[in-house]
């Protein structure tokens, strides 16, 4: 079967099992890019899984935006029907049901069955869990990994920049022309060769003109790559932002996200800086605080002033 053929009926088979974005990556593509050229750590790379990999299929679906921007506003909120001292876990559990763990399992099925329907072409193919692996005793464990936290197995974003579906954004997650920074990513790596879907040709991530992400983050956990307080093997002389952000710019401080809830803080609830995003349009119904950003944002607000206050230990790529 030709490749643009066979690819064809792998989209139409996602698109009938949830999947609302498609896109193929060329194995190439997981060889050092400009502009870092950044390595694919070993244990990581798609080839590494299956050595006659040709292609990669990076595959999406959207965060509804209430779903998303009601934790949020809800911390803010007086609930009748709950406590103060349960609405943290409740919250945690009303977000974790309805913005990760439902597109996770539409995610799952859709790769077990686009791999289903490669082996029956007679094309071997791997796929990957959607989040993170936990593990027993993780939190020991972790400090001992390179970034300071167990990852899953792939990096379902650097896949997803390059089949073609986003870029990057200085908050280290990956936008998207049709979600912006809302929507969750799997991964299917083939044998099969399948026909490429083209890189993104403008960048999306407004950069230098917004960093409302950096800004929303309660424990200033993101540092762009250039930022010489947060020295690690990623650090560059220079962030350019005239490229598509097909790897990171930025990093993420793991120990500083995963412990905003365990320092004597009210109940941060987690993922302001994916929310407050203005991508692909401003978000309607944000909380209070992230309001309050935006306007400080309109009234001429810039990140530039703010990057030079954040603090952070020198030596604390995993504090
Ligand atoms: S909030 Fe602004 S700076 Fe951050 S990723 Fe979105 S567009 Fe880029």
């Amino acid at each position: 079967m030709h490749s643009s053929e066979l690819t064809q009926e792998l989209r139409n088979l996602a698109t009938r099992n949830g999947i609302v974005l498609f896109g193929v990556a060329p194995i190439e593509r997981f060889e050092p890019m400009p502009p870092y050229y950044d390595r694919v750590p070993k244990g990581q790379d798609p080839r590494d899984f299956l050595p006659t990999a040709k292609s990669v299929i990076s595959m999406a679906v959207p965060i509804l935006n209430a779903a998303l921007d009601v934790p949020a506003r809800f911390n803010e909120m007086e609930l009748e029907m709950y406590p103060d001292d349960t609405k943290s876990e409740w919250l945690e559990a009303v977000y974790n049901r309805i913005c990760h763990y439902n597109q996770n399992d539409i995610l799952l099925s859709a790769s077990q069955f686009v791999g289903q329907h490669l082996l029956l072409a007679g094309y071997d193919s791997m796929i990957f869990p959607t989040e993170s692996v936990h593990i027993e005793n993780e939190t020991e464990r972790m400090a001992k990994s390179k970034f300071g936290y167990l990852s899953g197995p792939i990096s379902h974003r650097h896949c997803a920049t390059r089949a073609g579906l986003g870029e990057f954004g200085y908050h280290n997650i990956v936008i998207t022309p049709q979600f912006g920074t809302r929507q969750r990513f799997s991964t299917v790596v083939t044998e099969a060769e399948l026909e490429p879907t083209p890189l993104l040709d403008k960048p999306l991530c407004l950069r230098e003109k917004c960093g409302l992400c950096l800004k929303a983050c309660y424990k200033n956990a993101i540092f762009l790559r250039d930022d010489e307080r947060f020295i690690d093997y990623r650090t560059v002389d220079k962030v350019r932002n005239d490229v598509i952000f097909i790897d990171t710019p930025s990093k993420t401080s793991p120990v500083r996200c995963r412990d905003r809830s365990n320092d004597g803080e009210q109940f941060i609830v987690r993922g302001d800086c994916l929310r407050i995003c203005p991508l692909p349009k401003m978000p309607k119904n944000l909380s209070g605080r992230l309001q309050g950003i935006i306007n400080d944002w309109r009234a001429g607000w810039r990140i530039g002033d703010e990057r030079k206050k954040r603090t952070l230990p020198i030596d604390s790529a995993h504090e």
